[in-house]
């Protein structure tokens, strides 16, 4: 009658978590993928060192500042950022390449990554991950222990900026409980 409904879209969208360093984002998502391991996770390139048990291709893509300006000027990143003294970016042929195939993507970035997205990625959605309080966030940063002192007190300035940002993102989970958090955004990506 009259018009034709418009097939639903199912390319699934690219999904952005950000929030401040220490707030658990890893956590979550490492819940997410253990349970539903076709979320394909970007693994972003770094400047920065391993920290123990992170591994080449699987944590991180660990780089050089030559290989870092590199993959900057021939565009191969999506975005990136310097946090807390290093480059971190997301690689961009294997963000698109999955989106194409309609394989859910999420990225775990920084603010500033986030609205980078914002502007070349549009469609993207973007959740922040809030701590419970900013008392806990500090203690979590500060449990990590596997940094120095100097380390958490700029990741701590890079937080409290951070959490200004909320009301930039699309829409905020309290992470209060990884097993909650991570059911929510498996929820939005559609894999529930
Ligand atoms: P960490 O050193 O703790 O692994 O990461 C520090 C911060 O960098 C975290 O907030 C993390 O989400 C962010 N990050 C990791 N990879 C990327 C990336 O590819 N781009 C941007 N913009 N931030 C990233």
């Amino acid at each position: 009658r009259g018009t034709t409904p418009e097939p639903p879209d199912v390319r699934p969208r690219l999904t952005v978590l950000s929030g401040p360093s220490g707030v658990g984002k890893s956590t979550v998502v490492a819940h997410m993928r253990k349970e539903h391991p076709e979320v394909w996770l970007s693994v972003s390139a770094t400047t920065r060192r391993p920290r123990p048990g992170e591994k080449h291709g699987v944590h991180y893509f660990f780089v050089t500042d030559e290989e870092m300006d590199k993959l900057i000027a021939n565009g191969e990143l999506l975005e990136w950022a310097e946090f807390a003294g290093n480059r971190y970016g997301t690689p961009r042929a294997a963000v698109l390449e999955h989106l194409e195939d309609g394989v859910p993507v999420l990225l775990e970035i920084d603010l500033q990554g986030a609205r980078q997205v914002r502007e070349t990625m549009p469609d993207g959605r973007l959740v922040f991950l809030a701590p419970p309080s900013w008392e806990e966030l500090v203690r979590r940063l500060t449990g990590r222990g596997t940094e120095p002192p100097e380390v958490i007190e700029r990741r701590l300035d890079a937080a409290k900026i951070e959490l200004a940002a909320e009301p930039e993102f699309d829409m905020t989970l309290v992470n209060t409980s990884v097993e909650d958090v991570a059911r929510e955004l498996l929820a939005l990506m559609d894999v529930l």
